[in-house]
């Protein structure tokens, strides 16, 4: 087990977050339920509700959670709580008008993308003058950059989905659904340890060429190529890995060639990864190998996504991101190629940035494994 995280810690990003804001010309941060809270307070209301709970971040002033009445005794238990100062509103009374006493009138708040549009909306009410813009817009690299127990959980998280990466290959695939192979895929992952399973895609054949499709009725065939993408949480930290399989030893020649632009993409854009890069030149990497292969116009999704207490979290590596890595960033690299009616090849890895170079979190072989 990691090392459980303290009130010490919780000040220490809570104070960091407040300057950030401060910095980005902001009069302080809004924090509802979610991941955000959980990363500032270790607290998660039992069930988010219409019931508004809102951590507050001002510059100059202790950090103070106003939550329902009832759910007081839930905030007083969570482990950030002695960082906290809290207050209360009960039932009956305006939550808003509690909350609005928090914050200035006049102020420009970041606020949490997964707030709920009826707080957001009676914040604005009861401060007409305030005004609110959202912490992925705001303030990007609140959660970018991992500690060392952050990286020690996402490393478990990569480890445990490698193990059930290993496991699937052992199972039949040909004559059985995508449905009831990913559902072997979610034991495994809970089975090596994830309490969360958060996506398990088999796209078989040409349902591989949709990079979100999931997973479905269709029968896997022999000599389908099989798209496996899957993760969730372990420790409170994200797992997301996809390899590619075939299924039966006869592989087309295409589907050899496909696979192998793909593995280039994915190696050369892992070896584009330094501190200072920016974000979108490790999506450049990727799609120049696949556009130089002819394959640029299937590559249809970005490169990758940052991950942490969320699986999909910025920074992006997307054309337009201009942020530069820094070391303790972790995000996936997923180059693909989709084939539409045929099929698609994706492989990808979770990698954390280190002082001089990348490191990956997933480490089962490229190489086109084969299914029975
Ligand atoms: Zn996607
Ligand atoms: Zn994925
Ligand atoms: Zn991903």
């Amino acid at each position: 087990m990691p090392k459980t995280f303290t009130a010490q810690d919780f000040t220490a990003r809570m104070a960091r977050a407040t300057e950030t804001a401060a910095q980005a010309g902001l009069s302080g941060l809004v924090i509802t339920p979610g991941p955000d809270l959980l990363y500032l307070t270790g607290y998660r209301p039992v069930a988010i509700t219409e019931r508004l709970t809102a951590l507050v971040l001002t510059p100059g002033r202790p950090p103070t959670m106003i939550v329902p009445r009832l759910e007081r005794p839930d905030a007083e238990g969570a482990p950030g709580a002695a960082a906290l100062t809290l207050t209360d509103w009960t039932d009956g009374t305006d939550p808003y008008a509690a909350a609005g006493r928090l914050l200035d009138p006049n102020g420009r708040y970041g606020i949490s993308d997964s707030s709920w549009a009826m707080h957001l909306l009676g914040l604005q009410e009861a401060l007409p003058a305030s005004s609110y813009r959202p912490l992925t817009r705001a303030l990007p690299m609140l959660r970018a950059v991992k500690d060392a127990d952050e990286l020690e959980r996402l490393a478990a998280a990569g480890a445990a989905a490698d193990d059930a990466f290993r496991a699937i290959l052992q199972v039949a695939f040909a004559g059985r659904r995508e449905n009831e192979v990913a559902a072997d895929l979610a034991r495994l992952l809970t089975q090596y340890g994830h309490s969360q399973v958060d996506f398990t895609v088999v796209g078989s054949g040409p349902n591989g060429a949709n990079p979100h499709h999931e997973a479905g009725e269709r029968v896997i065939q022999p000599g389908d190529t099989v798209v496996l993408d899957f993760g969730g949480l372990k420790d409170g930290y994200g797992s997301d890995t996809t390899r590619t399989v075939h299924v039966g030893p006869d592989i087309p020649d295409e589907v050899r060639t496909v696979h192998e632009v793909v593995r280039r993409a994915q190696q050369q854009a892992f070896e584009a990864v330094r501190p200072g890069v920016a974000c979108q030149e490790i999506d450049r990497v990727a799609r120049a190998v696949i556009t130089e292969a002819g394959y640029g116009d299937y590559f249809i999704h970005r490169t990758g996504h940052g991950i942490g207490l969320t699986t999909h979290e910025p920074p992006y590596m997307v054309e337009g991101e201009e942020q530069v890595l820094v070391p303790g960033m972790c995000f996936s690299i997923e180059p693909g190629i989709y084939l539409p009616g045929r099929f698609g090849v994706r492989i990808e890895d979770i990698v954390t940035v280190t002082e001089n170079a990348g490191r990956r979190f997933n480490n089962t072989p490229h190489a086109l494994a084969t299914v029975s």
